[in-house]
């Protein structure tokens, strides 16, 4: 079954242009969802905890900064763009009591609602707008004209527009020039955990290292192994992601294409699939859910695991070697001075 795709033609921006946007911090999606808005010409504020780091960021560019019960009060469709662990508790506190019927709550990841966190009432709209990429290319790309491509669903429609409005919204941070798919929370919500712990995070990571591993464990040099094992694969992902697998594989030797051919399959063989169907089973169970939520709490496994990745050979060795290549991140605003970082 092939999604249906919706474009900028697609979008009727008035079902936004009237609304007043609150978004609810200001971090990785949290102002680039802001600057784009408000560029996009919506009536847009940003709501923060009292002494919030962002603020500075945020007034700096512009943007109108008030506590988060004034910006949920005074607007009639929130955004939450907080730390997903963190919004069950903001949203009882400062969300829900300053809410009316035919407000709308938004969010950019189905989690809260999937999981139960958040029970908003009947006779609010209740719809996701969630960029496929990091906060700082839903900046960046719509600067330069584009987009990341979004993902719309309507949990709750109470006014009867709310599909109407999430794609409107979806345009207006440029996501509708890149495309945009309905989907559920659920949908959404489930692909997005099993993508970011399988392939985007985990998986890549953990081939990555392991492969560095294995390289410098057999005596290589970890230079050369951090190069090959690190390094190259922005220049493979880049291919895949502007011309796919096929043009990929077009543009490597044939040597690599053989052996990608021919060993990737016994490097992603029949255990590594049973283990990625496990990871869906908890995602679709709620148990991994539940796990991080409790681990939310103290975040003691959590930093230590950082920190031991933190100490990792390979990021000693990639340091001393990006020192060398200054133009690699030359002239890239990392996405903390963007935000103000976690604050
Ligand atoms: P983030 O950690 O970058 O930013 C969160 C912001 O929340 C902080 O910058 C701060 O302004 C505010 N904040 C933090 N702690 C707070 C507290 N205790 N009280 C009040 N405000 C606080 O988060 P993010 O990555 O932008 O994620 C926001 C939402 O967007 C999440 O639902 C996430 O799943 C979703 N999302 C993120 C990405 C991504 O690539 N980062 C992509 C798609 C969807
Ligand atoms: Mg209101």
């Amino acid at each position: 079954m092939a999604a249906t795709m919706y474009y900028s033609a697609d979008a009727d921006r008035s079902f936004i242009a009237d609304r007043k946007v609150a978004v609810l911090g200001y971090g990785s999606q949290g102002h680039a969802h802001t600057l784009n808005l408000k560029d996009s010409g919506i009536d847009v504020r940003v709501g923060l905890r009292e002494g919030s780091a962002s603020a500075v960021k945020a007034a700096e560019a512009g943007v109108r900064v008030l506590s988060m019960a004034d910006a949920v009060a005074e607007s009639d469709l929130v955004m939450m763009l907080l730390p997903d662990t963190l919004q069950a508790e903001i949203y009882v506190e400062h969300v829900e009591p300053h809410q009316d019927p035919g407000d709308a709550l938004y969010f950019a990841h189905g989690f809260n609602i999937r999981f139960d966190c958040i029970v908003p009432p009947a006779g609010i709209d209740v719809a996701m707008v969630a960029p496929k990429g990091p906060g700082h290319l839903v900046r960046r790309t719509f600067e330069e004209g584009g987009g990341v491509p979004c993902l719309i669903a309507v949990e709750q429609d109470a006014t009867g527009h709310a599909r109407e409005t999430a794609l409107a919204y979806a345009d207006a941070i440029g996501g509708a020039q890149a495309g945009v798919i309905e989907t559920t929370f659920t949908e959404e919500c489930e692909t997005d955990l099993f993508g970011e712990q399988v392939v985007l995070c985990g998986g890549l990571t953990a081939l990555t290292q392991a492969a560095f591993e294995t390289l410098v464990e057999a005596g290589y040099q970890p230079e050369v192994a951090y190069f090959e094992c690190l390094h190259e694969l922005k220049l493979i992902v880049d291919l895949m992601y502007e011309e796919g697998i096929g043009g990929m594989r077009y543009s490597v030797s044939d040597t690599a294409e053989y052996g990608d051919l021919t060993r990737g399959p016994r490097m992603v063989d029949d255990h590594v699939r049973a283990t990625m169907r496990e990871i869906l089973a908890e995602v679709q169970s709620g148990s991994f859910a539940t796990e991080w939520i409790a681990e939310s709490r103290t975040r003691e496994r959590f930093r230590a695991l950082e920190a031991a990745g933190r100490e990792h050979q390979i990021e000693q060795v990639g340091q001393q070697l990006r020192a060398m290549m200054p133009w690699i991140s030359a002239g890239k605003q990392s996405v903390q001075e963007a935000s103000g970082g976690q604050g």
